[in-house]
């Protein structure tokens, strides 16, 4: 991967962006955009978007959700520990025994997630998950007083960046769910803007919010883009590793290609377009079957005002929802290679009806 792409890639993983909390990824993905849009906003839910060609035809929208999973302080003790709630979709048993970075007004405050230590354990509670209001984040406060004066009720908390290349071109790190699909949003724009071929088609990148809690800032944002074409750009499981069944999920490599959706989410006519371009290009891709509506921003993409012709393209990820979710950099940048491509592909003649 290209190094300026690189760093702009870790400065979005090393931000905090818990639903609801995404600005400091936002202002780094704006930051990053300016450089080849025409035009980059934020719109009042928190979704930044950028334009290019704003005049063209037809209106193309790619959404990558930039929020990520997190904590949000809901208690402080008056012997000074913080308990918390969780933002999007937690394993439970695998919060206890981390650091975090409590986000406060005046600055980060790290602590740590606390547990009764195995020795003082009963039996019993080994063998139990604990339940998250039984867990406690200690800041090292010396009173309830002290930790009140730090740390507010409400505020956000993740766990510490973490991002590292583990061998090759694949890298550990929390939060590329999905903080890499508003990644692959910018770095399609920065293709489509850097190509000898002037695109016809107008291109919105969106990084949209509070995904990971109900598709919430795709469904607004697509409404004020009003696009023709809607792709979201998301993870979806490998099943590459042990006991992933491909029999429940498919087949799906880390670093086989972007993962292109198929079925009754997906415009059959996105979906052939992309794979010709996969072809065309000699892009590896896989195939993903979806039945129903998807989980992702996709989803809410298709169904706003008068239908989009969506598309879902996603990086086989393994460990979702953990800290150390693990994928292909290789994998995201031939996704955006595809997209690029995709686009540039588009005039006002071609017809999305299925
Ligand atoms: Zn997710």
């Amino acid at each position: 991967m290209r190094k300026a792409s690189l760093e702009f890639l870790k400065a979005m993983l090393a931000a905090p962006s818990p639903s609801g909390y995404e600005g400091p990824v936002r202002e780094i993905w704006m930051d990053e955009t300016k450089a080849y849009a025409d035009e980059v906003k934020a719109d009042v839910h928190g979704n930044g978007i950028a334009c290019l060609n704003s005049k063209g035809q037809p209106r193309v929208m790619l959404a990558g959700h930039m929020d990520e999973l997190g904590f949000q302080i809901s208690y402080i003790s008056d012997d000074g520990y913080l308990s918390f709630e969780t933002v999007g979709g937690f394993d439970v048993g695998i919060i206890p025994g981390r650091k975090v970075i409590v986000h406060t007004a005046s600055g980060p405050v790290t602590g740590a997630i606390g547990k009764k230590a195995i020795h003082v354990m009963t039996p019993e509670d080994r063998r139990k998950i604990p339940e998250k209001h039984e867990l406690w984040i200690d800041i090292a406060a010396a009173d309830g007083e002290e930790a009140r004066k730090l740390v507010a009720i409400g505020d956000p908390a993740t766990y510490e960046p973490n991002f590292e290349i583990l061998r090759g071109d694949v890298a550990v790190s929390r939060g590329f769910d999905d903080k890499m699909g508003a990644f692959i949003a910018a770095e399609t724009m920065r293709r489509v803007a850097e190509s000898k071929r002037k695109p016809k088609a107008s291109l919105y990148s969106v990084a949209t919010v509070q995904e990971e809690i109900g598709l919430r800032g795709a469904r607004t944002s697509a409404f004020g883009v009003d696009p023709l074409v809607g792709i979201a750009l998301d993870v979806t499981h490998a099943t590459d590793s042990p006991g992933m069944d491909k029999r429940k999920s498919g087949d799906l490599k880390v670093g086989g290609g972007p993962v292109i959706s198929r079925g009754a989410n997906i415009s059959p006519v996105v979906f052939d377009r992309l794979v010709a371009v996969a072809k065309r290009k000699k892009i590896p891709y896989q195939v993903s079957a979806e039945p129903g509506g998807t989980g992702t921003d996709a989803n809410a993409i298709q169904l706003t005002r008068s239908g989009v012709a969506t598309g879902l393209v996603s990086i086989a990820l393994r460990y979702m929802h953990t800290p150390v979710e693990v994928l292909s950099l290789k994998d995201l940048e031939q996704t955006a290679a595809l997209l690029a491509e995709f686009v540039l592909g588009l005039d006002a003649k071609t017809s999305f009806i299925p």
